[in-house]
């Protein structure tokens, strides 16, 4: 599917996505226990298309169903009893124009990787190389529908604390061994007004694996 198409297909389903989101929340109560029920579903989808049980396009709107499902899932947990409703309403464009793009390039790889006998179905063997490779197909699809409801729950977070009038903000990095220098730079900016710094995950080489904590005041 090309991206307008892509785009095309989300504009039209979006109001399911709503209501998947809303369900999935009644499952979930945490951003962790999202991001852990996503990792589970990324498994399944992946076994589901090398096992044969899924067809391509089934597969392709499913990608793109669940890293919507998830991220404004997320989006609504961030923002927590503050209106989640309308706050998904608000993230909508911006989870549209930063995973759908990144999803499309994603799934174009995938479709050229199984076409080209890279991967191939039925294929049980899991010591290939990590870009060709059903295991490496699983990382990948995680990085998609299940890492970045970090950085979308603290988007919800964020539209909370503005209504709220909070005026700065501060990029907390976690610093550990994979901590990038770019979140280390934003952390060492210290307080700035609200607004003017990126989420978790935007504008550092960590991208959705990024666990930056944003504070307010
Ligand atoms: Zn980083
Ligand atoms: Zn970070």
């Amino acid at each position: 599917m090309d991206l307008l198409s892509i785009i095309g297909l989300a504009t039209k389903r979006r109001g399911d996505y709503f209501t998947q989101a809303l369900a999935l929340l009644k499952k979930v109560k945490s951003q962790p226990e999202l991001e852990e029920r996503m990792t589970q579903e990324a498994k399944i989808l992946v076994k589901g298309l090398r096992d044969k049980q899924m067809r391509w396009d089934e597969y392709e709107r499913s990608m793109i169903d669940k890293t919507l499902t998830s991220a404004l899932s997320a989006v609504a947990l961030g923002a927590g009893d503050n209106n989640p409703k309308g706050k998904m309403e608000r993230a909508w464009a911006t989870i549209v124009g930063e995973m759908l793009p990144p999803l499309h390039d994603f799934l174009t790889e995938t479709k050229t990787s199984l076409d080209d006998g890279n991967i191939r179905l039925g294929d049980k063997t899991e010591d290939f190389a990590e870009v060709t490779s059903w295991p490496g197909l699983l990382v990948r699809v995680i990085r998609y529908i299940a890492n970045p409801s970090h950085s979308f729950f603290s988007l919800g977070e964020y539209y909370v604390k503005q209504d709220q009038g909070y005026r700065e903000m501060a990029r907390i990095p976690r610093i550990d061994a994979k901590t990038c220098p770019d979140c280390v730079m934003f952390g060492r900016m210290g307080w700035q007004p609200m607004g003017t710094l990126p989420m978790p995950g935007q504008q550092c080489q960590c991208f959705d694996r990024c666990r930056c904590r944003i504070d307010y005041r």
